[in-house]
């Protein structure tokens, strides 16, 4: 296939190979169409243009998967962690030197800029292997044998979980799925991801990939489908032994009913609707550039989106202004254009669901500062857009948009702000801007959250727990602690008296 964005951009042979209408999906090692012989057009979002056909899967595919990944796990599971971690270090290296077709694919699928693509997705995703490879040799037991009675010994084994359904989301596809598949190696589990449905290109490089690293066949498979068929048939199928979501919390709450039935292990990284709270001390041009990257960095499609914006009344008009010059002076062009400031949204329906919010916030009475829904032109683009003296009870306060929306309002006191910031079913993230030590300490032990940052926005880091509570989800990915959803405790007595 030939793309308009692409006319004078070299494109490599891999990639290529991408832009096709006869991508195959894999299973058990090898690539495969669906059983249905059904697909799935994949279009690129700033022209609308067919990208790729990829495999829609149904549930005689999963089947298929599941039969294949435990005969992966039987392999893997009993490999040395050591010769794990080699596999695990050669997949970051093989991915390094795809990291431009990773980074090419990825921003043709989603949207999203080339060059963040290459350095933040890309970037991470390679750091995140080379993490994960690290613990592969490192997980342990405890051993107990002070307190036990008699004369016992006890320890404890961690096991791996067996077969991960891995189901992620379209926004960050490559590092959602390297979020699942990275620890999962490294505990000795094999997997079958589904990417989603308008996002399944780097997952498929993924895969082959793996296989060149020296995956056994059934490791790692990927299975590309719609959710509500290929997703469904993976986290309700009693073959899988603990299912990995990220996505929206509705879908979630779906997901955790359909494992429970089997008692499959589940663990939920979902929405948010994380608020940014300014303080009258704070530099108010530093604090207005975060406020804007909290909300516009990924066109506002981040679950941990700064969707929220708090500002103390002292500097409240001055900030807000700010905010919306800075969302008024973005360029709105395609991944591959380097002045690109946002790109557009992931597809019709998100643009057209975006835009719906925008008309109901102007409805319900909100000041518009910046943007609206009157976007002109080829595209799913939504222009960024700030909302000022916006009330608690406003649907767009309330719901999760998902794009390029901010709503402000301001406050006074400390304890005011936290009942708003508070008062939402979600709690993923917050951001605090101030240089007044004691409130901040106030302020992170007041919020309902996962993830405070204080004078910054969107950091993550392979080694830094990252998840919600409340309606965001539960279940810590990223550092040590995602180790434990991929692992098993078996505790073992021994009677070593007469
Ligand atoms: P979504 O929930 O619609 O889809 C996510 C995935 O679930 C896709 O692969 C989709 O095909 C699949 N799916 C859909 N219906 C399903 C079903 N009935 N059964 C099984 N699988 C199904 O979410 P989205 O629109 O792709 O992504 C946006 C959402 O993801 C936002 O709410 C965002 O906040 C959330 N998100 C959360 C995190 C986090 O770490 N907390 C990270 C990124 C995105």
């Amino acid at each position: 296939l030939s793309l308009s964005i692409l006319n004078d951009v070299p494109v490599s042979d891999t990639v290529q190979r991408y832009l096709s209408t006869d991508l195959k999906m894999c299973i058990g090692g090898q690539w495969l169409s669906a059983s249905s012989g059904e697909t799935i057009d994949v279009f690129e979002p700033s022209s609308g243009e067919l990208l790729a056909k990829i495999p829609a899967a149904d549930k005689q595919d999963i089947d298929k998967a599941v039969i294949s990944a435990q005969a992966g796990f039987k392999v893997w599971s009993r490999m040395l962690p050591y010769e794990r971690q080699q596999v695990i270090l050669k997949f970051a290296d093989l991915i390094e030197c795809h990291a431009d077709d990773f980074a090419m694919l990825e921003s043709l699928d989603n949207g999203k800029s080339v060059e963040i693509a290459r350095h933040v997705d890309v970037e991470s995703t390679i750091k995140f292997f080379r993490y994960m490879a690290g613990w592969a040799t490192k997980i342990e037991g405890t051993t107990q044998t002070v307190s036990v009675p008699g004369l016992h010994s006890t320890y404890t084994k961690k096991v791996p979980i067996g077969v991960v359904g891995a189901i992620v989301p379209w926004n960050f596809p490559l590092s959602m799925a390297a979020w699942k598949i990275a620890p999962a190696l490294a505990t000795g589990c094999s997997i079958i991801l589904k990417p989603a449905e308008n996002t399944s290109l780097t997952a498929l490089l993924l895969a082959e990939i793996g296989i060149k690293a020296g995956l056994p066949a059934g490791v790692l498979n990927v299975v590309t489908g719609f959710g509500n068929v290929a997703g469904a048939a993976l986290s309700s199928h009693p073959g899988i032994n603990k299912i990995a979501f990220t996505g929206s919390t509705p879908v979630g709450k779906m997901i955790g009913k359909a494992a429970m039935e089997n008692v499959t292990r589940v663990s939920l990284e979902l929405g948010g609707k994380s608020p940014v709270i300014v303080f009258n001390d704070a530099d108010i041009e530093k604090a207005a550039q975060g406020a804007a990257s909290a909300i516009f960095f990924n066109h506002g499609q981040v679950c941990v989106a700064g969707s929220r914006l708090y500002v103390q009344s002292g500097i409240y008009e001055a900030f807000i202004q700010r905010v919306s010059e800075i969302a008024n002076d973005m360029t709105l062009t395609h991944g591959m254009d380097s002045q690109i400031d946002m790109g557009p949204l992931i597809s019709r329906v998100q643009q057209e669901r975006v835009q719906d919010f925008i008309k109901i916030g102007i409805e319900e009475g909100a000041r518009l500062l910046a943007g609206g829904c009157d976007w002109q032109g080829p595209g799913y683009f939504v222009k960024p857009t700030v909302f000022a003296d916006t009330h608690h009870d406003m649907t767009i306060v309330r719901e999760e948009i998902f794009g390029p929306v901010l709503v402000a309002q301001s406050f006074d006191t400390l304890e005011e702000v936290i009942a708003l910031a508070n008062d939402t079913p979600f709690g993923l993230a917050a951001s605090i801007w101030s240089n007044d030590i004691k409130l901040v300490h106030q302020m992170i032990d007041s919020l309902e959250v996962g993830i405070v940052w204080v004078n910054t926005h969107h950091l993550v880091d392979a080694s830094m727990p990252f998840g919600g509570v409340k309606q965001s989800g539960f279940g810590r990915e990223q550092g040590k602690e995602q180790l434990d959803l991929f692992l098993e405790t078996k505790t073992v007595w021994i009677n070593y008296g007469d």
